[in-house]
Parts: structure tokens; C-alpha cells; sequence
């Protein structure tokens, strides 16, 4: 492709949560440059064309709990014998069918080989290989009730609290280079029954945790269904609360003061991978049911106190493979009451600023990454579209085009003066497409 790329005649959905509009986008290098009557002939002159009619652009999808870490996606399901190599390669695999999926940003949500995905984030950002751009996580910072732990926080029942132990952790995966580091302060009655309640950690271990994140200089989630979980992790500065399944008052009060600073993620897609599509069964039926049934009256709370909601749905195992994670999106529409326009905001813009890049992704405006989906038909009247990759018909990621399908693929704009500058292949484009330069 030319290092000008220009997308005409699409229906456009900035993120903002402003209504689509038509205009041509005009890509120089990996930004937006100019949008609608701002693409003159002369900026467009020489551009590759991407023929958009009858689709609609969106900013490229973001994940905001992804797990590429986990080894499963739509293409190929992990039962978890892989040797470490090949766990790291399916880092990069899971890493290609996210992409392939409208997803060009992921925040990870912790996985079992951290300098792999630390990697696998500098690969996907240098094009080595296509993957999102990533913020890279910790492994499960989990006390045993999780995961085994290659850190052996000694378990809750009657431990003594050990901070010095959790500090240690935090500190060793900045070594490492991550972005993010995870904690899981409760359980997950999924996988050990009756624990999705049980906190894991101390007070004083949180603390310990929070002040090494802040020297540094990385961000911390947290792994947390019950209401004292998620008191935790907003009082001690987690920047993301995964779940947020049993608030109470005070929970839903403190997220609310901490508004401005924190995300929630409730994943909805691993509780439908769990009891509506019966592939897995979870440990605890019992309180995915109740989990079920408290998200659905939670997020709609959160959602009217302003708080930032992210999809991001868990996805990574065989029975939640990556590349699914559209799901979400239909979820936040079909349990939560969102509309389209809103679910797609919370994955675009929303998705921008949490990962540290409101201003610059997650939108199209001039300035922004070119990260864009176009999508043959109409994801804000029937938000199910995203999830059939055969209807992504351009994933654009940093300007370059990842995927493009043949029938979009136009030709250079014509010399700035000649008739008709934007025609795509085969296709006639509209008289006023690119309005002329004001004299
Ligand atoms: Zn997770």
C-alpha cells in the first residue's frame, strides 16, 4: 500500500458515541489525517483507495481482558500439554486470530508466561508478526486458589499475611517488563468451588502491592467477584477490577468516587461459555448462576454512576476460545441494556483510554492511530456482525491493512484537478465524495 491510504464512502462511527455520519478517511503513514470535507484532492492525490460503500467504519475493537497467554482460540484448542516453546508460539497464534477478529488492541488479563507476552508485545508492535497492539500482563498473582502459582503465596487459610512476599512479585514482573500486573484477590468458584467469595489476600498485602506498582510504574487489576474484593482493589489504586460480580453499597460507592481513574471489566463471555453454551460446566453451577444474575442488575448500576465498562469476556480457553470476543459486545447489549452505538464505544474509545492512549486511539479524528474495521453491513442495527469474520472486510492496524478483502481494493487517486478523483475498482463514486479545496 502507499503510505496514503484513503478510505471513501464509508458510513463512520468515530467512537465518540456521536451518531455515524458519511465521509472519506484519509490515512498518512499510521494516523488519521483528514476526515469529510477536510480530504481535499490534493491531500488525497496518490492515495490507495479502499472502497467503504456499504459499510461502516469503526475504530479497530479493543479487548479489555484477553488472555493470548492461554493457549486456545477458534482455530486450535490447548489441553495444556504444550511444552513452554510451543505456549509461547501460541502467544503469537492467539495473538493473529485476535487481530483476524477486528480486535487491533488487547489488555491483557494475565497469563503463564509473561516474558513471552512481553515479546509477543514488541513482535505484534514492529510488525514481525500481526497481533494487537498489547499491554502486556503478569502472571495471575493468585494466593492457590486460581492457579498453582509459580509464586508461592502460601494460600489463605490461616497464612500469615506476608507482604513482603507480594511486593517481591510486583517487582519481578517490572523486571520482567510488563505493563500490568494481576492479582487475583478472590478465588473463582469456575474452577475451586465455593471460593469466588473468598478473599486472598491481606490488607496490608494490597497495600505492599500497591506501593511497589506506583514505584514502578505499573498498572494493577484485580481478579475480584466479592464486594470486599473490590472495595480492595479501588482503595489501594488498581487501575482495572475484573468481574465486579457482588457489590455492595460501598463498593458501588467508592468505584463511583474513583470514576476517573478506573475500568471495570465484567466478562460477561465466560459466564455464557459456562451456562448458556454447556461445552464446560463450571465447578460451581450453583454461582455462575448467582454471578449470572447479579451482573445483570450490576452493570447497568455501574454503567449509570459513569463508570468506565470495558468488554473483554476471559476469552482464551477451549471452551472460551480467543477470537470470540465480539461476543462481548452482543452480551453488553443483550444482558446489560446497552445500545449498539454504546457497547461499541465501550470497546473503541473506552477501550483507548484504558490503554493509557485516550488522545490517540480509539477514535477517528486527525491524530488519532489508524487502527479501523470496516464492516459490510451495519454493526449499530445488528451488533452480531462482528462476530462473522467474513463481514470484517478491512482490519487496518497503524495504517497498514492486515486484512483487505479483493472487492474493496480501489486504485490511486487520480492528480489533483482531473475529474473524479476517488473511483474505486468497479465501482462509481458518488459526484461530491471529495468536495473540492475551498478557494
Ligand atoms: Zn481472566
Amino acid at each position: 500500500m502507499a503510505d496514503r491510504t484513503l478510505i471513501a464512502g464509508a458510513r463512520v462511527f468515530d467512537g465518540s458515541g456521536a451518531d455515524p455520519f458519511a465521509a472519506d478517511v484519509l490515512i498518512e503513514g499510521e494516523r488519521i489525517t483528514a476526515l469529510g470535507r477536510d480530504v481535499t484532492p490534493t491531500l488525497a492525490e496518490g492515495a490507495e483507495v479502499i472502497d467503504g460503500s456499504g459499510a461502516t467504519l469503526l475504530p479497530g475493537l479493543i479487548d479489555g481482558h484477553a488472555h493470548l497467554g492461554f493457549g486456545s482460540t477458534v482455530e486450535y484448542a490447548s489441553d495444556r500439554s504444550e511444552s513452554e516453546d510451543e505456549r509461547a508460539l501460541l502467544i503469537a497464534h492467539s495473538g493473529r486470530v485476535l487481530l483476524d477478529s477486528g480486535f487491533t488492541s488487547a489488555y491483557s488479563g494475565g497469563n503463564r508466561l509473561p516474558r513471552a507476552e512481553v515479546a509477543a508485545r514488541a513482535a505484534f508492535a514492529r510488525g514481525w508478526l500481526p497481533g494487537p497492539r498489547l499491554r502486556a500482563a503478569s502472571w495471575e498473582g493468585s494466593a492457590g486458589l486460581v492457579e498453582p502459582g509459580v509464586y508461592a503465596f502460601p494460600g489463605t487459610d490461616g497464612r500469615a499475611s506476608d507482604p513482603d512476599s507480594v511486593s517481591r512479585f510486583v517487582d519481578d514482573m517490572a523486571d520482567v517488563g510488563v505493563d500490568i500486573v494481576k492479582f487475583t484477590l478472590t478465588g473463582e468458584s469456575a474452577v475451586v468451588a465455593g471460593t469466588s467469595r473468598v478473599v486472598q489476600f491481606t490488607d496490608e498485602e494490597v497495600a505492599a502491592a500497591s506501593a511497589a506498582a506506583e514505584k514502578r510504574g505499573v498498572w494493577l487489576t484485580a481478579h475480584a467477584h466479592s464486594a470486599d474484593a473490590i472495595t480492595m482493589a479501588v482503595r489501594h489504586g488498581f487501575r482495572a477490577v475484573y468481574h465486579c460480580t457482588f457489590p455492595d453499597d460501598e463498593a458501588l460507592e467508592l468505584l463511583t468516587q474513583a470514576r476517573d481513574r478506573i475500568f471495570v471489566a465484567p466478562t460477561p463471555g465466560i459466564i455464557y461459555a459456562h451456562l448458556i453454551d454447556p461445552a464446560f460446566p463450571p465447578a460451581d453451577i450453583g454461582e455462575m448462576r448467582d454471578a449470572l444474575a447479579s451482573v445483570k442488575a450490576v452493570v447497568p448500576e455501574l454503567k449509570a454512576r459513569g463508570i468506565r465498562l470495558v468488554p473483554g469476556g476471559d476469552y482464551g480457553f477451549a471452551f472460551n476460545p480467543v477470537g470470540k470476543n465480539a461476543r462481548d459486545l452482543q452480551l453488553f447489549v443483550d444482558w446489560f441494556g446497552f445500545t449498539p452505538a454504546e457497547a461499541l464505544r465501550s470497546a473503541t474509545s473506552v477501550g483507548g483510554e484504558l490503554m493509557g492512549m485516550g488522545g490517540e486511539l480509539g477514535q477517528i479524528k486527525p491524530g488519532y492511530l489508524a487502527d479501523l474495521l470496516l464492516v459490510d453491513g451495519d454493526p449499530l442495527a445488528d451488533i452480531a456482525v462482528l462476530q462473522d469474520r467474513e463481514r470484517l472486510a478491512a482490519i487496518i492496524k497503524g495504517g497498514r491493512p492486515h486484512k483487505l478483502a479483493d472487492g474493496r481494493r480501489g486504485r490511486p487517486v487520480a492528480a489533483a484537478g482531473s475529474v473524479a478523483p476517488v473511483v474505486p475498482a468497479g465501482r462509481v463514486a458518488p459526484a461530491d465524495r471529495v468536495p473540492p479545496a475551498a478557494p
